[in-house]
């Protein structure tokens, strides 16, 4: 068998590599963080100097990239993916929205290659647990192949052949996760104005009917140790929900919640902080409540 290429080794995609080395398959990995490839290469990978080295070695080759521009650029730019002499299939783990996954899919297959968008849903612990969730569309005589290997980061969810299928069952994914933290950013403020006890107010909505993805793990972890770290970018949510809010109005459908998330994410970059984890919602909506919200636990 020949190695399993693998592009972008950050938070989510070093996890995913390391699975690949744990199971023993051979992986060659590329980033443009030399420390990033220095731990995979610790874990057994062997690195590659640029996306194309990748794809003359790899006949799958993976991509977790923080944002659509440099997808389009590490899969179709000079050196890129599509230059490789043995890939066969693309697959894009990042989210980069459906109108990114049809450009890719266009211009890979005329370089001959498959293209999968696969983008993932969990977080950091998932990813290095192998309990993601995967929405995976491309070419359905590929399929077994790619499920193969993404059987080893958690549950791949095949959405069908259509290129950005997967993308768009990620954004809906994504635009309930983040609506979440924003609306429980705005009851938990609540509780905490009117005096309410807010560890008190998550064990009982844990038990309640507004239990939601945000109640249930962002303020245990993050938000009510005061920790703000949960490990998803503020920016790359943003970059979620603006993709989302254009997929929404490009279907013709009113993107009410997406464009209240979306906005804000962006006041959450631009009062927390450029490097703000997307968690920190929560803090600018205390502040517009008045709360101190670099307060301690
Ligand atoms: P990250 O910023 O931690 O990692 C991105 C990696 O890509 C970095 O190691 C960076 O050095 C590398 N990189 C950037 N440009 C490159 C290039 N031109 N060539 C090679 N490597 C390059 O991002 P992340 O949090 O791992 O997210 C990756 C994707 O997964 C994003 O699309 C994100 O939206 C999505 N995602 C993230 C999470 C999460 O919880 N972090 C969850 C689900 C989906």
């Amino acid at each position: 068998m020949t190695s399993i290429g693998f592009i972008g080794l950050g938070r989510m995609g070093s996890g995913m590599a390391l699975r690949l080395c744990a199971a023993g398959l051979p992986v060659i990995v590329h980033d443009v963080s030399q420390e990033a490839v220095a731990t995979l290469v610790a874990a057994g990978a062997t690195s590659a100097e640029s996306a194309v080295a990748v794809a003359n070695a790899a006949e799958i080759v993976l991509v977790s990239l923080p944002m659509p521009d440099i997808v389009h650029d590490v899969l179709l730019g000079p050196n890129g993916v599509a230059d490789g002499s043995a890939v066969k299939i693309a697959v894009d783990l990042s989210t980069s929205g459906s109108i990114m996954a049809k450009r890719l899919a266009e211009g890979l297959a005329a370089n001959g290659i498959a293209s999968f968008d696969a983008p993932v849903s969990g977080g950091v612990a998932a990813a290095k647990n192998g309990k993601l969730s995967l929405m995976a569309s491309g070419p359905s005589e590929h399929w077994p192949a790619v499920e193969a290997v993404l059987q080893h980061f958690g549950t791949a969810f095949y959405m069908g052949e259509a290129p950005g299928a997967g993308q768009t069952m990620k954004l809906v994914n994504n635009l309930l996760g983040a609506v979440a933290i924003a609306v429980t950013s705005e009851g938990m403020t609540m509780g905490i104005k009117a005096g309410l006890d807010p560890a008190r107010m998550i064990e009982v909505l844990n038990q309640s009917t507004g239990v939601n993805s945000a109640t249930r793990d962002k303020w245990p972890r993050s938000v009510l140790p005061r920790s703000f770290d949960f490990g998803f970018a503020a920016a790359l949510s943003h970059k979620d929900m603006k993709l989302c809010v254009d997929e929404e109005e490009a279907l013709g459908v009113d993107p009410k919640f997406g464009r209240l998330a979306r906005d804000l994410l962006k006041r959450t970059l631009d009062e927390v902080g450029p490097d703000a984890d997307f968690t920190a919602m929560a803090k600018v909506v205390e502040a517009d409540a008045g709360l101190d919200p670099d307060r301690p636990a």
